[in-house]
Order: structure tokens, then sequence, then C-alpha cells
């Protein structure tokens, strides 16, 4: 391998790996109670700078690069500390980037040290009814009304938004025959009147996903991020950036330890997995195609780091095989579980929104996990529609 972390990139494994050593339990986000181990942990994170990682230093932050921050996440999977946490972590670092770049000096002064303090949540309003992999065809409206947007419509599928103080959100200004050009890039406090959040459950029981409705909510135009109708330039910065976070480097080693540690287990029947040529032959092809991908991520932030943008080729690959690979690493983990894999969730069935699961203790249950991946190949663009980017950029169309 011809990529080695250097000294300062190791620094920054050793004091995450130190903080996460305090909280070394796997749990589900909540910002419902007071203090408690979720809030304590994210409050760990930014008392000590690292949601601001890629954020300037006058505004709180440390100005490192995306390899930095991906290599913070990795380092927090690899201390075993929860998948949902560290989405909110990700908002906060990685949402905030069209600010970084394209803010005001008045909007990175106001924003970002609250976001790098964790006093604010973001979420991302972005897909609609209709418009998810054609974003371009959204319909949330933003007219002007004196210094104001009045905002009108509906967002879906937004991730935590019961949670968020603040949604980035692209609205349409315009009615441009180039659809691209009608978006503006909007900051959005989720306490305005006229915003409602309303939760979607999902299939594997929980509510992390909701809609979001505006009613003639109104915001400020100092609240937009660059020039009105050039949102769509912002929104692609910042899904590039994502495309690569979601490699999902930190969940998969995470499921892979797993993997190996239910493996490892002797079964009612007095066997192991591990012991199985033809089960281990399957782990290990996952493995070494795990690898390959950490290596070749690890170049491309490299070079991003180094001033050469991912791409949309690059970016759609590492997106494809991180979702590939952690679905197939949790289908593995359900066959070996057996029936194990499926835990009994007391709060459906006795009517309480009551998340404790009672069964075996492979944390969160890895039917749970397996149903939550489905989604991998869908959210931060589907599979097919990054294979549409490739083509068309490796076609030159
Ligand atoms: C768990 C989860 C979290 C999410 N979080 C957020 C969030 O926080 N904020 C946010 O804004 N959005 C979020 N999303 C939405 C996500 O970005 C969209 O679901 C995604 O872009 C796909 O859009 P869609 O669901 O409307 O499906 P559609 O676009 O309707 O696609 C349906 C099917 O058609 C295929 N398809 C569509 N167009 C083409 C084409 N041109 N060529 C070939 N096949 C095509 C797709 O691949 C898919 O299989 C989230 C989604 C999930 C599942």
């Amino acid at each position: 391998m011809d990529f080695a972390l250097d000294t300062d990139q190791e620094a920054i494994r050793e004091a995450i790996a130190k903080i996460c050593a305090r909280f070394d339990d796997d749990y589900w986000l909540t910002r419902d109670r007071e203090g408690g181990f979720p809030l304590d942990f994210h409050a760990a994170f930014a008392k000590d700078g690292w949601l601001g990682i890629c954020m300037p230093e006058e505004f709180g932050g440390s100005a490192l690069g995306v390899t930095e921050a991906a290599i913070m996440m990795q380092a927090i999977s690899e201390s075993g500390a929860g998948q949902s946490g560290a989405s909110a972590v990700h908002m906060n670092i990685f949402g905030l980037n069209p600010v970084v770049v394209f803010g005001t000096e008045a909007q990175k002064r106001r924003f970002l040290p609250r976001a790098a303090n964790l006093d604010d949540w973001w979420c991302q309003g972005f897909s609609e009814p209709g418009a998810g992999s054609d974003l371009a065809s959204l319909r949330t409206t933003a007219r002007r009304d004196g210094d104001c947007y009045v905002v009108d419509g509906q967002k879906t599928w937004t991730t935590l938004a019961q949670y968020a103080d603040w949604m980035f959100c692209l609205v349409r200004t315009g009615r441009e025959a180039k659809r691209q050009q009608g978006i503006s890039f909007l900051l959005i406090d989720m306490k305005t009147p006229g915003v409602e959040v309303q939760p979607i459950r999902m299939m594997d029981g929980r509510h992390y996903l909701n809609a979001v409705f505006f009613d003639n909510a109104k915001v400020p135009k100092r609240n937009r991020i660059g020039e009105e109708g050039r949102g769509w330039t912002y929104a692609k910065f910042l899904l590039e950036h994502e495309r690569v976070e979601n490699a999902n480097l930190r969940f998969i080693t995470q499921e892979l330890q797993k993997l190996r540690r239910v493996a490892s287990e002797v079964r009612s029947d007095g066997r192991r997995l591990a012991d199985d040529p033809s089960f281990m032959a399957d782990v290990s092809a996952v493995e070494a195609q795990f690898k390959a991908l950490e290596i070749g991520l690890l170049r491309t932030l490299s070079d991003m780091h180094a001033g050469a943008p991912a791409g949309p080729g690059k970016s759609s690959f590492i997106k494809i095989r991180g979702t590939e690979i952690a679905q197939r690493i949790t289908e593995l983990l359900v066959q070996a579980s057996g029936p194990d894999a499926l835990r009994y969730q007391p709060g459906p069935l006795f009517g309480h929104n009551d998340d404790a699961l009672i069964g075996p203790a492979h944390a969160l249950g890895p039917v749970a996990t397996y149903l939550f991946c489905r989604a991998m190949t869908i959210y931060g663009g589907s599979t097919e529609v990054q294979k549409n980017i490739m083509a068309k950029h490796a076609l030159g169309l």
C-alpha cells in the first residue's frame, strides 16, 4: 500500500479513541432526555472542537480537511460508538460545508460556532415526494416578500428532523426553463411558525425519518446561502462530499467486528461458524473488498486534500461499493445469528413508543440492522442513479 496515515492523522485517531473509550456501549440517538449518554457523547466531541473539524479557526473550527474528518468518523466507528450517534455528528460536519465555502462572513459567524459547539443540530431538506432522484423537479416554493421568503411545500425522508434546530433546504425561487437554475439554498429555523414535522416510522421499527411541511413559513432573506438561483451548485458541492462519507467505512468496520464475534461464538449444536470454511470464505471475500475500498477512498480523500475534487464519477463509485459491501455484511450477520437475529420489540406490540429490545445481546439486533441497510443504496442518491452519473462521466456526455 502506498498510502499511510501521517503523524497528524494518527494523532487524530488516538484523540478520538481516547474520547470514545469513555463511552463503550452502542446506543440509539435521542435528544429527549437531559444529559445521559448520547448527549454526553456529542458534548465530549463538541468540547474538544471535533465538530468544527472542517470549519475555519476564527469560527471555532480546526480548519482541517475532509480526509481528517473521514479519519475521525472511522475512529468513532472502531470505538464501537453507535451509528445513529455518528449521524448527528455527520450532519453538523458535512452539511455545513456550503456555509463554510459559500456563506457570508456574517453567516459564518452566526452558524458555524454554534454548529461546532452542538448548540444547533442540523437536518437536510432536499428530497420531496416526487423529487428524490430527480431532485431538480422540487416544488417547495420560496416567494419574495420584503425582507423575507415565504416558503410553502413539503420535504420528506428528513433524517432526525425531530431533533433539529435548523434545516439546510433547497427551495424553488424561479421558473427558469433549465429547472436547476430556479433553485436556492436557504437555512430555515425549525421553530419558524408554519413549519411542522411529522414522523415516518421505518420498517426496522425506529423513528429517524420525517416529513416536514411548510405553510407560509417566513424565512429572512439573510438566511439564503450565496446567490438566488444558484442553490443547485451549492447542493452538488455538499452531495459530492457526502457521497464520499457514504462509503460507510465506519459502519462496515463495526459490523465486521460484530460478524467475527458472532461467528466465533459456540452455537447450540456445539459448533462454531468460524470453523466452517465455506462461511469464512464469504467473510474473507467481503473483507478483501472492504480493504480495497478503504485504500481507494483514502487515496481519493488525499487527492481532495491536495485540491483535486473527488469528481462525480469517483464519489459515485465509492458510494455504490461501500453500500453494497455494507449490505453483504449484514446478510452474513443475519445468517450467522440464526434465530437470534430477530429480537423482540415490546414497544410496538404494547402500543407505547419504547425502543427497548429484549433478546440476545448482539447490539441492536441483526435483522433491524439488515433492514436499515436496505436504505443505504437509496439515500444519498440511489445506486441506479449513481451508475447513470458514472456512465455519463466515463462517456464524457
Ligand atoms: C434512510 C433514508 C434517509 C434519508 N435522509 C434524507 C435526508 O436527511 N434529507 C433528504 O433530503 N433526503 C433524505 N433521503 C431521501 C433520499 O435522498 C431519496 O430517497 C433518494 O434520493 C431517492 O429518491 P426517491 O426516494 O424519491 O426515489 P425515486 O427517485 O422515486 O426512485 C425510485 C426508484 O427508481 C430508480 N430511478 C429513479 N430515477 C432513475 C433513473 N433516471 N434511472 C434509473 N433508475 C432510476 C431509483 O434508483 C429507485 O430504485 C433519505 C432516504 C432514506 C431512505
